[in-house]
């Protein structure tokens, strides 16, 4: 049985996205910069399902919302970035993230999770 990820520390430095930012693990990229790495979700839960990942290690928004401002920005804002550049402002989007236990989260390394391309279900997804 897999460890439930509680979404706080310790940060597991084998995680498969912290492989992924050192390259040892591909993806399909979509954008980067100094604060981000983002990729498409290999098993996308709508047309478009993009994952937004900091460069840095947190576990989850838990201790992802404590990092300096500065960083928080860059993330935020990379994410709106993307959304623009892939399109999605004219019908909208969801920007998710699923944090600890209850969420389901299961990638111990904070990821904002961009869905779009079709009328979205209501919550719970
Ligand atoms: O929020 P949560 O941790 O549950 O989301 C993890 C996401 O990472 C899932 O949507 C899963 O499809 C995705 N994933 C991926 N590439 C991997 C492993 C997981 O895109 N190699």
């Amino acid at each position: 049985m897999s460890t439930p990820v509680t979404g706080k520390g310790p940060y597991d430095p084998q995680n498969i996205f912290a492989r992924i930012l050192r390259g040892e693990i591909p993806c399909k990229t979509v954008f980067e910069n100094e604060w981000v790495l983002a990729f498409y979700d290999i098993a996308p839960k709508a047309p478009v399902h993009v994952l937004i990942i900091p460069r840095n290690p947190y576990v989850s928004f838990m201790d992802f919302s404590t990092a300096p401002a500065e960083e928080i920005a860059g993330v935020m804002q990379a994410a709106g970035e993307i959304a623009r550049t892939l399109g999605l402002e004219e019908n909208g989007y969801r920007l998710i993230t699923n944090a600890g236990t209850d969420s389901g989260q299961e990638v111990p390394h904070f990821h904002l999770h961009l869905l779009g391309g079709k009328a979205l279900p209501a919550f719970p997804l």
